[in-house]
């Protein structure tokens, strides 16, 4: 390698190793900051993965396996995992749990805002996203069902409605139900990781739109994808939620 060409690729790891750090959003570091979290082992908490209440191939054939163990293992994981660098670098986001961090937003100067938004939604949206997910029953019951009937005229209407709120989404992002502080459901989309406890709403049910979510199975069909879905919703328990959810 000649000394230009060794330059270079010195300035090239050395840009790579900036931007790893702004990923995990300690900001842009001076060099001798990089050296020092390089050399710093991962922090393994206050967060940590929490496991899938099912096996990996539960949700088949609607939601692969392979594609489970990617976006758990390793997509959530990394969320977790960047979060807990956060929270190591930024005392004030010490010793509250996920959904507090992101429903009080705007409390978190900046770089901190950004790392709870990116982070800490990605690390919320999925914690909430897994659990309603399984093979509980057909439809929604009880109050939940009452519920969307009032809000959207029947079951079939609701999901045309999500599944046009998830097609909807441009780019990255989720669609959701939600629980408004009145009781009343209503759908709302957020881009990225935004979570819907920041606006003050409680999360009844989940899509992932993110590529991660769908690709190795559907590709771009994401419509197919949506419609997959509501063949691995747990209804019965995201019912039961609803139920005990207070609307505070
Ligand atoms: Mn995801």
């Amino acid at each position: 390698m000649s000394s230009i060409n060794r330059r270079t690729a010195i300035l090239q790891m050395s840009a790579l190793a900036s931007a790893v750090l702004l990923t995990d959003s300690l900001g842009a570091a001076e060099s001798s900051a990089t050296q020092t979290a390089a050399a710093a082992p991962a922090p393994t908490g206050p967060f940590t993965l929490p496991p899938l209440p099912y096996a990996y191939d539960a949700l088949e054939p609607s939601f692969d396996a392979e594609t489970m163990h990617l976006h758990h293992d390793k997509h959530h994981q990394t969320y977790v995992n960047n979060l807990n660098i956060a929270v190591a670098a930024h005392p004030e986001l010490a010793g509250k749990t996920v959904e507090e961090l992101v429903a009080n937003l705007s409390t978190w100067f900046e770089p901190a805002r950004t790392a709870v938004r990116n982070q800490g939604g990605g690390h919320a949206n999925h914690s909430f996203w897994w659990t309603t997910l399984g093979k509980g029953g057909t439809a929604p019951t009880g109050e939940l069902a009452k519920a969307i009937d009032s809000r959207f005229g029947s079951f079939s209407s609701f999901q045309d409605k999500l599944t046009a709120a998830a097609l909807g989404v441009f780019g990255s992002g989720w669609a959701w139900l939600v629980k408004l502080p009145d009781g009343t459901v209503d759908l709302a989309s957020t881009p990225n990781q935004d979570s819907p406890l920041t606006l003050g709403h409680k999360p009844v049910l989940a899509v992932d739109v993110w590529e991660h979510a769908y690709y190795l199975k559907y590709q771009n069909r994401r419509a197919e994808y949506v419609k997959a879905y509501f063949h691995v919703v747990n209804w019965d328990y995201v019912s039961g939620q609803f139920a005990q959810k207070t609307n505070a």
